[in-house]
């Protein structure tokens, strides 16, 4: 089709040229004697200005036109507008395609529900805001295939049809035609075949990997997603995290153009958990948990006398603010996390109150006080019981007071390292040790020793990288020596016959010379969706689920016919 240009190419230097755009019409604004289209392409918008609108034929929103014109310059600039000193001074249009009323409107600002929007996501997907997205997120892509290939990676596709491999997540299962009763399993990550590459020979693989996981959503969570899935040979944990630093600091300028400072700093799990009460801390505002447990050693609270972890934190100036109503939710909060409840003091005219506060001797109010270092105006948060459930809340109630108070200046970044990791955690729920990371990952050669007497105390080579409170990745030093792989999976209460029958042919491969190795994955939505500045990771994603895990558009998950259950061996019952 003829065109000469795309809108956004044109500015003041073509002035009196004739051109042929193409695109859509973004709005039209019929001044009877003069109409004005903008005009919306892939690249932007411009303002078509018609003299004689009867002679051109009618044009609505969203109709597919081509404008043949002259540019020519504005009388009054729009400085909003990338093209906004200039227009096209129309002598035609063709209208090349007509269009329905569209179910939202087409610009950065809507009032859609994500539902609709995501109905008609080829729509939304109009909006220039929408379209800034996929640009970021295409420059992440552009930049990682050539910063990896510049560092000798190759990239390398793995199976998305697998062998079931509990690696923590619940896995999405696909039946088999040929095998009845046999499934494969959708990867939850290539982390066994990336693994495998390295004892192939490889020495770097990387790829840009769908991965898929049938977990609960949340606003940062879909269930098929992309990692940028890295691997390599022979390095050292601080070589590894030396040549990642690279990668984003290339990212980041890329993107937002913002310049990364190197080193990122690192920060143990066991700090990150004391101090922000979350292994992703957001380190951009100061509010911390301290611990309290020496200023209530006397104490005279019953409940307290015999608690794991009593920690706090001070929340500043907001006393007044907070009624009846915002301690209850607080308490909510806390049961949520599984606990009876918490303390909220406020610090008014140089004193304590609250209902907590007659428990508290002269000493302990002071000790408190110096403790948090509260100042007049402030409230004091304290929780008590399982430290597993009391850091977590503090965190989860430092964050949202980071953010409703607005502590957390926007367009600021914050990246590093959480180390350190636990190589096991016992499932608060169930009591049974799970990895923390995922099996493979290799312990600290010092904490071999407490595989035996108490795995929970050993410590891994792992490490995360977290950017403004996000797990933007994540990733481990490898066991790569057969036995302890056989220890780990022992301690995860898989017996010999288990480890054969589910990770045979991964443990035998490790007996061929297996080289040491290392990798991580980065969560390529995420960082779209921190780079991009949303919250919403269905932001960033072309076709995403909502929260319920459908797809509003096609309407997957759908029913199949009984011929495909059938050709599948398959009967459904649904309770
Ligand atoms: N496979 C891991 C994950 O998906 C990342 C890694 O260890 O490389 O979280």
């Amino acid at each position: 089709m003829e065109r000469t240009h795309r809108n956004a190419e044109l500015n003041k230097n073509n002035v009196g040229e004739k051109v042929v755009l193409l695109g859509w019409v973004s709005k039209r604004r019929n001044l009877g004697s003069i109409l004005f289209i903008d005009l919306r392409d892939r690249s932007g918008i411009i303002q078509v200005m018609v003299k004689e609108p009867d002679k051109v034929p009618d044009v609505r929103n969203e109709y597919v036109i081509q404008v043949k014109g002259t540019v020519s310059l504005r009388e009054v600039a729009n400085t909003k507008m990338k093209t906004g000193e200039i227009e096209v001074i129309a002598d035609e249009i063709n209208v090349i395609n007509t269009a329905k009323l569209t179910p939202l409107i087409i610009a950065d600002e809507t009032d859609a529900l994500e539902d609709t929007r995501l109905k008609y996501r080829y729509l939304d997907l109009r909006r220039p805001c929408m379209q800034r997205y996929f640009d970021i997120r295409d420059q992440i892509k552009i930049t990682v295939h050539k910063y990896l290939h510049e560092h000798q990676f190759i990239e390398i596709e793995t199976p998305m049809l697998c062998a079931s491999s509990p690696e923590g997540a619940k896995e999405y299962l696909v039946p088999s035609r040929l095998h009845h009763g046999s499934f494969y399993a959708l990867p939850q990550s290539p982390q066994m075949f990336k693994q495998l590459l390295m004892v192939g020979g490889f020495e770097r693989y990387y790829q840009i990997a769908r991965c898929f996981r049938d977990e609960d959503l949340r606003a940062d969570r879909q269930p098929d997603f992309t990692q940028i899935d890295i691997e390599t040979s022979f390095l050292d944990q601080n070589q590894f995290l030396t040549l990642m630093e690279g990668l984003i600091k290339e990212i980041f300028k890329n993107t937002v153009g913002y310049d990364v400072p190197l080193p990122l700093r690192q920060m143990t799990y066991k700090e990150a958990m004391e101090r922000f009460g979350s292994d992703k801390p957001d380190t951009r505002f100061a509010i911390e948990l301290h611990d309290l447990k020496e200023v209530f050693t006397n104490t005279a609270f019953e409940a307290y006398k015999t608690s794991e972890a009593i920690k706090g934190l001070c929340v500043p100036g907001v006393a007044k603010e907070t009624s009846r109503k915002v301690i209850d939710n607080l308490t909510l909060e806390a049961k949520k996390f599984g606990l009876g409840g918490l303390a909220v003091l406020k610090y008014e005219n140089n004193e304590l109150a609250g209902s907590f506060n007659k428990f508290l001797s002269d000493d302990e109010r002071n000790d408190l006080i110096k403790s948090l270092d509260a100042k007049e105006g402030d409230i004091i948060i304290i929780a008590a019981g399982n430290y597993n459930r009391v850091t977590p809340l503090l965190g989860a109630i430092r964050l949202q007071y980071g953010k409703s108070l607005g502590l957390i200046k926007p367009n600021t970044y914050d990246l590093l390292w959480v180390i350190d990791f636990p190589m096991f955690e016992r499932d608060v729920e169930s009591g049974e040790i799970v990895a923390t990371h995922h099996p493979f990952t290799r312990p600290r050669d010092e904490d071999l020793k407490y595989l035996d007497e108490d795995p929970t105390k050993a410590l891994s080579y792992a490490y995360d990288i977290v950017i403004n409170g996000y797990e933007a990745g994540g990733g481990t030093l490898r066991i790569y020596d057969q036995d302890v792989q056989r220890k780990i999976f022992r301690v995860l209460g898989l017996s010999d016959e288990e480890i054969t029958k589910k990770f045979g042919y991964f443990v035998e491969a490790l007996q061929y010379g297996t080289p040491p190795h290392a990798g991580m994955a980065y969560g390529l939505d995420r960082l779209a969706m921190i780079l991009g500045g949303t919250d919403n990771i269905r932001d960033v994603i072309a076709f995403p689920k909502n929260l319920a895990g459908v797809c509003p558009m096609s309407g997957a998950p759908t029913e199949v016919t009984q011929k495909q259950l059938d050709d599948l061996g398959i009967k459904v019952e649904i309770e």
